[in-house]
């Protein structure tokens, strides 16, 4: 057989595999001959990269970045839906449908939560898919559409056109997982997978949004030319037949049987494996919808109907006192385990004694619990009737529950903060918050690895990291010599963050990414910054006066200054890594391809954001420079293409000391 049969071939039974595992749930193939014959693919694709077709399976790993997303004006716009919130609201609207119609059957199906996105085929191959945007004009999100896998890339009817309309979410067990790696990362968190799915479908490198597994259930036709149907039941019919997952419908004909239905989606919503956030309530005669029509924003043939959310009460066992990074003392109460919307919770967060003085919340108290779309459960109201005697109001306690020291509440709020400056608890969260990304960026020293050092002693300052040997990381659990040695490299390299960086990594209160960022800009070095007057400091744009204060108490006291001793003598830079730079890059976009020995890519592209430039994923004729590395691929062909003049690397590293 020639190669191009060959890769026909193997696309149509790895498409195939792929069908039947993402979309019909029903493996056919097992994992090593999928993985057998993708890898076939793959070679052949890469001896013959003309021969690669946009629905080949290896292009759904994601392509290179983009540098901003297109907009897409829809030809059927995606429209709202009108929210009900009760069971007779679901009757008023059966009753207007049956004012105008004979007879009426409605539609019923779970209401996905999570982004709804227009999926454009011509000819039976995917062309384009869009966020819903504002209902007419969405983003092309093409490419991130392009890895899930659930989504056909060609349909076996080759029809002119086709759109459908679909809701991509982050499947529950995937969020969890996501979230739990993030914790670990130190990173912060989702708050549910609605957020998780829209961060992950907006992503400009779609290899981030792949990792993320993604799904999509598909819940109209919006277009199909040379098609006709007469009800909803059949377009979807057509849709799965086509190789779309869809949403499960229900067809039933009178309100009373609807809100039966709308009921017991609510009741299984636990084994779906997408959030629901409520049901869709939709006539299933296309012409009857025509009839009824539509407002500007929402068609008057449907409703969505939303849930209350879930409220159970369940018994206080205690209220605990947890002690954040900056000091702040929170409260929880720790309760009898509840099922509530899909988790077990055994605990809800106070906020503050403000909180717990006004619904005065007690040890021993039953409360009504609830989560309102987020994860964190909180507390609606106290049953004062079910109160046993001899309960107490709740106090925070005036001492640190982690170090002992004296609680002080802010002057300007109601917040309750721990004064021990060498307390444990703030300890691993200050280091924490010190490697995490946006501060010294130190890779593998997430709150885990930190959790040890600090156990064994070994780290009692953020400064301490940088004097830890591979022996002393070697010794920790699930640590080798290699990780050890990764780890001192991290450390290591994270010494030339500058100053702007370092300011925000030292957890001044008020001091954030920005903050830091004004400071270094304006004073250049550590030093400066440290003879800096309170009223000095308060005339910069963008620092307040609170903060100002805040910041010299910080330089004031002496744990700090031997904290920034220990850092210089680490060789910490504590200067304004754009001090030293003008604005030679104004204006100008770089991309950076291959890989460089000298700088990561961060570092590259902080360096040339530093002098006034862009750094960018994806070559275009807007490009000033591509700096090429060791095995750079398809960039710099491109670049080679449009005559975009490439640098190396030590052309780079010259024009940077310009
Ligand atoms: P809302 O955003 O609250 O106006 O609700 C309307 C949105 O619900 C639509 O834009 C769709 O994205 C989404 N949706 C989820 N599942 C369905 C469904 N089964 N039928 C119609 N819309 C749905």
């Amino acid at each position: 057989m020639d190669y191009k049969s060959e890769m026909k071939q193997l696309r149509d039974i790895l498409n195939e595999a792929g069908y039947r595992y993402y979309v019909l749930d029903d493996p056919a193939m097992d994992d090593y001959d999928y993985d057998r014959l993708l890898r076939k693919l793959e070679e052949l694709e890469a001896a013959h990269p003309e021969e690669v077709t946009p629905d080949s399976p290896t292009q759904r790993v994601g392509g290179e970045a983009l540098e901003s997303f297109q907009q897409v004006v829809h030809p059927v716009p995606l429209e709202s839906l009108q929210d009900v919130f009760s069971p007779e609201e679901v009757e008023e609207f059966a009753q207007r449908m049956m004012e105008t119609l004979e007879t009426v059957e409605y539609s019923v199906e779970p209401k996905v939560d999570g982004l709804s996105v227009a999926l454009e085929y011509r000819n039976g191959l995917f062309v384009q898919g869009a966020t819903r945007g504002d209902g007419q004009v969405g983003e092309d999100v093409t490419e991130n559409l392009r890895t899930i896998k659930s989504i056909p890339m060609t349909l076996p009817d080759k029809l002119p056109r086709l759109i459908v309309r679909g809701e991509v979410f982050m499947p529950k067990n995937v969020f969890h997982k996501l979230n739990r790696q993030r914790e670990e990362n130190g990173e912060p968190l989702f708050a549910n997978p609605r957020n998780a799915a829209a961060g992950s479908l907006r992503q400009l490198d779609p290899k981030v949004c792949a990792k993320r597994l993604l799904d999509i259930r598909v819940f109209n036709l919006q277009l199909a030319e040379g098609k006709a149907f007469s009800t909803h039941g059949e377009t979807i019919r057509y849709i799965a037949s086509q190789g779309f997952q869809t949403i499960p419908h229900k067809l039933l004909g009178t309100a009373e049987e609807v809100n039966g239905e709308i009921f017991r989606l609510g009741e299984n919503r636990e084994d779906l494996p997408f959030d629901m956030d409520g049901a869709v309530v939709k006539l299933n005669s296309l012409q009857d919808r025509a009839i009824i029509g539509s407002t500007a924003k929402c068609p008057r043939w449907a409703i969505a109907y939303k849930y209350p959310p879930e409220q159970k009460p369940s018994r206080v066992l205690d209220i605990v006192v947890q002690v954040g990074r900056t000091g702040v003392l929170t409260p929880k109460v720790v309760v009898e385990p509840v099922r509530l919307a899909g988790t077990t919770v055994t605990n809800a967060t106070l906020h503050n004694q403000d909180f717990i003085d006004e619904k005065d919340i007690r040890i021993g108290d039953t409360v009504v619990l609830q989560k309102a779309g987020e994860i964190i459960p909180e507390v609606v109201e106290v049953l004062r009737e079910l109160r046993p005697e001899g309960t107490e109001p709740y106090h925070l306690p005036a001492n640190c529950p982690v170090c002992g020291a004296p609680v002080v509440r802010d002057e300007d709020g109601a917040a309750i903060r721990c004064t021990g400056a060498e307390c444990p608890a703030q300890l691993h969260r200050n280091i924490t918050h010190f490697a995490s990304r946006d501060a010294m960026d130190i890779d593998g020293m997430g709150p885990a690895v930190i959790g040890q050092l600090i156990d064994k002693g070994l780290v009692k300052t953020p400064a301490d990291l940088y004097f830890l040997t591979i022996e002393q990381l070697a010794d920790l659990e699930r640590m080798g010599k290699k990780s050890a040695q990764n780890a001192v490299n991290a450390i290591a390299a994270s010494k030339e963050r500058g100053l702007e960086r370092l300011l925000y990594a030292l957890g001044i209160r008020q001091v954030g990414q920005k903050a830091g960022k004004v400071l270094a800009a304006y004073f250049g070095t550590f030093d400066a910054l440290n003879q800096a007057t309170v009223e000095e400091l308060t005339a910069i744009d963008d620092v307040g006066g609170i903060t100002a204060a805040y910041i010299r108490e910080w330089l004031d006291s002496p744990q700090s200054q031997h904290l920034i001793g220990r850092l210089r003598e680490a060789g910490v830079g504590m200067e304004a890594v754009k001090q030293v730079s003008g604005q030679q890059f104004k204006g100008m976009t770089f991309v950076l391809t291959g890989a460089l020995e000298r700088f990561t890519r961060e570092e590259a592209a902080a360096l040339i954001e530093g002098r006034g430039g862009k750094a960018s994923g994806s070559v275009s004729k807007k490009t000033a420079y591509v700096v090429a590395g060791e095995n750079a691929g398809s960039k710099l062909r491109k670049a080679n293409e449009l005559g975009i003049p490439v640098l190396t690397e030590d052309e780079f590293a010259a024009m940077l000391e310009q």
